[in-house]
Formats: C-alpha cells, structure tokens, sequence
C-alpha cells in the first residue's frame, strides 16, 4: 500500500493537509493507496517558495543551469524502474508504453540540456539589444494520461529558462508525481526552484491560476479546463500556454501501402489505451478501398491484446478509472445510436476479463463527420473510418474540427502527402509515421490549444525579450 501524505516545497516533503483520496489499480480494481492531496494554503506555501528563489535562479548561468538539468537527468534515471512500475500499477499502461514514458521522463532534461547549451539569450535587433529573459515563477498543471513525461518536460523547460516551477500533477496519478518529487530532491537544486503539490483543480489549481506572484501557467489537460484556467488567469495577465484536447485525423491516401498505413493508423489512434490527445482518433480512408481496409482493420483489432498491462503481449490495457470505461461505454452506446457500422469491438469488457476497466478496442466505420463519436473526443481505444471520394475532400473532413492538435498522412508519393500537410490545420502533421520528435514544437491550434512546447520553442515560452536601445 502506498501512503502519500506530502509535498515537495522549499527544498524539503511537508505534510499537506487536504482531504484523502483512494488510489486504485485499473487493472485489478484492487486500492493499492491513499494519497492526502495538497490544498490551497499548500499551493500558496509552494508559491511563495518558488518566488523567493526565482531571483537567483534568474542571475545563475547558462552553465550551471545546463549542469542541473544534467543533474535532473542522472536522478530521474535512476527512478526510472519506479516511473515505469507506477506507470503500469496507478495507470494501466501497457509495458512497452511505461518503458517509453519511463525513458522519456529522464531523456526530457537532455533535451533542454542540449536546447539550452545552443542558446543565444543575446541578439541585436534594429538599434537594440534583445535580452531574453525569465518570465519568472511558473505554474506548471499536468493531466493524468501522461504523469512523468509531461511534469518532466515542462519542468525542463522551464529550468532552462531560469524559471522557478511549482508542479501541480493530476490528483489522479499522485505515486508517479512522488517518484518525480523524490528524484527532484536528489538532485539537490537551490531550495525553492522546484516545488510539486499533489491536489485538486478547483483547489491548487485555482490557486495557481489567480496569485498574482504567479507569472506563467503552463498547461495540459482538456479544452473545457483549459479556458477555465485561462480565464482565471486573465485577472492577473500571466502568459498562458495550453496544450489541450484533439480529435486528430489519419488520412489514408489512395496510394499508400495499405499493409503498413492500417496497422500504424490503427496503433496511432489505440496509442496510450487511446487515451492520448494526439490519438488518430478519425481515420479518413478512399472511399472505393474502404472494403479492403475494413477487413484489414478486423484482422488487425482481432490480433490486439488486451489485458493485463505487465504481461509484454498486451497492447492496450484498461482505462485509468471507472469514469474513463463509462465514459467510453457512453460513446460506443452514441456511435450505435447514431446509426455507425460496428466492425470490431463493442459494448462491454473483453471475452475473458471480469474485472478491470477494460474496453474493447473499437471501430466505427460508415461514420459520417457530424456524428457525436467523430467530433467529440472520446479519450479511448474507440475509433471511427470516414470515407472520401477526393484530396480536397479529405483535407476538408480532416479540417472539420473544433480540434487542431495533430493529423497523420500515410502516402507512397511524399511529394503528394507534404501538399496535403500544408493544407492541414493541426499543430502538428506526422507523415508516414506515429513517432513524435520531441525536439519539434508541439502545441495545438484551434481549441486543441495556445502555444508550443519542447525544445527551442518550449524553452522561449518560458522567456520574454527585453529590448535595450542606447543612442
Ligand atoms: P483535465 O483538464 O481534467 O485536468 C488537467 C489538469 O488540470 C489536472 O491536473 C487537473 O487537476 C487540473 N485542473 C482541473 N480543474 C482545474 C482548475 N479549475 N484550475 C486549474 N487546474 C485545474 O484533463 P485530464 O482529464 O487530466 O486529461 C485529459 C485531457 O488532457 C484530454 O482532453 C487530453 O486530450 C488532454 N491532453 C492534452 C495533451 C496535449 O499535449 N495537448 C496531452 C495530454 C492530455
């Protein structure tokens, strides 16, 4: 049984004092904790600590901030077994994925490292000098789908930036924050620079939103929550950044390989037990090879395996909480009220499994852009086949979104798939592949989000330009 009953603030773990909330594993339904979430006193003890080191955070050099973000590095590291075991017990995440999220976790401070070393803070500009600098303290909100990756890569960035951070992880994954919280205390930083509170939106994450020694919020988690924070924030102006929901498509062109877009669409869109924002949730498909890739698309669902997320075969494992099955059971229950074609998959858990929020992966085809399971965003391993008759039709589907976090082109012409991209209204586009490049920017347009992470331009989200004019 794990018992968290601590924040990490000015250098050291204090009580919190909030309520006590149960932790569960999704795949047993089994309580494996209880976590004493943070309040808002406990944010605004956290906030008060971070402004006082932001100072000298702000006067150190590029050197030594290079040096602790290679400290942070070597400590996350060595809890990556810890990540990875909290990323299967709290969450569900298969093996392969935990591995990737546990790797990632540590590898996000190299980055910035790497980022931060070929940095000009300097630049001239007209008769001025720029000066790139801190925007001071920075709240840092992350969901539960991606705990350690995303506390690691905000927190990266913002280090490099001379930012002091105070980390407000979801409620819902407060064993994987810990671990982050501990390897952060070992990398002995100046106190203050790096401070994590385990609590609620309505309570540390308002808190974050509206103290006015707050300067930037920085911000995953969905649409709905995001303009919460955002308005909140307007009262004090702080910089807002918000990466948020999608509804990405995966666009099949009438001359990929089919034997190779099916299968990596179909992982795109079930990636993260399809929890993932950048899920390819709509796969657009030609319409005359629609019957050839509906039976592509059974013989490849039929071949998943969904269970037990230790075991190294599985692929997806259960959703993270009894509100994600039924709200993955909801849309199913819409797609087939709605009058979509059910190819594979379905209501209810997996032959065999009688415990455990597992869904079954599935898959909607006939499914027209209007209907509910194609514009909303289901955050499961559920996903809908539109058909096409032509590119142009496809890019407009495509961009038939409130959402524009990120689409897929799968083309044998790469010429051909590149046009196609610059017509797509997505933060990112991903051609021929699923894998991200984490030095890229990532960030979404529409209601997908503002601004962008990840290197160079995540570390100048966490900078302003002064300019500096002598005569
Ligand atoms: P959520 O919006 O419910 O919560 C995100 C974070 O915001 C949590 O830490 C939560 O406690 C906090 N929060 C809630 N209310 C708040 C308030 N009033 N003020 C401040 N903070 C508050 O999202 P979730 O369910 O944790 O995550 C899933 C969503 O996140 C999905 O929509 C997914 O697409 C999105 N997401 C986006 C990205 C991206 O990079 N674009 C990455 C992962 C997840």
């Amino acid at each position: 049984m794990h018992t968290i009953d601590t924040a990490y603030i000015d250098g050291s773990f204090v009580p919190t004092s909030g309520t006590v909330a149960d932790i569960v594993n999704p795949a047993t339904e089994a309580l494996i904790g209880r976590v004493r979430l943070a309040d808002r006193d406990d944010a605004r003890r956290a906030i008060a600590a971070a402004r006082r080191a932001q100072d000298a955070l702000a006067s150190t050099t590029k050197a030594e901030r290079v040096e602790m973000l290679r400290r942070l590095e070597a400590t996350v590291l060595a809890r990556s077994d810890d990540i990875r075991e909290a990323t299967i017990q709290e969450y569900g995440a298969p093996l392969a994925r935990a591995r990737f999220v546990s790797e990632y976790a540590s590898q996000a401070f190299a980055y910035a490292a790497r980022t931060l070393e070929d940095y000009e803070f300097i630049r001239p500009a007209g008769r001025a000098i720029v000066r790139m600098e801190p925007v001071g303290v920075s709240a840092l909100i992350a969901p539960w789908n991606s705990a350690a990756g995303t506390i690691a890569s905000k927190l990266a960035s913002a280090l490099a930036a001379a930012c002091a951070s105070i980390i407000k992880p979801s409620e819902l994954s407060p064993i994987q924050a810990h671990i982050m919280a501990e390897a952060f205390h070992a990398a002995e930083l100046p106190p203050g620079v790096v401070n994590l509170v385990v609590g609620t939106g309505a309570e540390v994450g308002d808190e974050f939103s509206v103290n006015p020694d707050v300067a930037r919020i920085s911000f995953t988690g969905s649409t709905t929550t995001g303009k919460i924070v955002a308005r909140a924030a307007a009262g004090g102006l702080k910089r807002v950044g918000l990466s948020l929901s999608g509804k990405s498509a995966s666009i099949i062109l009438d001359d990929a390989d089919l034997a190779v877009a099916v299968p990596l669409a179909l992982d795109g869109g079930f990636n993260n037990n399809g929890q993932a924002c950048i899920a390819g949730a709509r796969i657009l498909v030609p319409r005359a090879l629609m019957p050839d890739v509906i039976d592509r698309v059974k013989a490849h669902v039929a071949q998943l395996c969904v269970g037990d997320p230790r075991n190294p075969a599985t692929t997806i494992g259960p959703l993270a909480n009894r509100m994600q099955f039924d709200r993955v059971q909801h849309y199913i229950r819409r797609g087939l009220e709605q009058g979509a074609n059910l190819i594979a998959g379905g209501l209810g858990r997996p032959d065999g499994l009688t415990s455990g929020y597992f869904a079954m992966p599935t898959v909607f085809a006939d499914v027209h852009n209007g209907m509910d399971i194609a514009r909303e965003e289901i955050f499961g391993p559920v996903l809908v086949l539109i058909p096409y008759e032509t590119d142009d039709e496809a890019a407009s589907l495509a961009n038939d979104s409130l959402y524009g976090l990120q689409a897929y082109v799968f083309s044998r012409q790469r010429e051909r798939a590149l046009r196609l991209a610059d017509r797509l209204h997505a933060g990112s586009v991903l051609v021929n592949t699923i894998r991200p490049d984490l030095l890229a920017p990532f960030g979404g347009v529409k209601q997908s989000g503002l601004g962008r992470e990840f290197g160079v331009f995540g570390l100048e989200s966490f900078l302003e330009p002064k300019s500096i004019i002598v005569e």
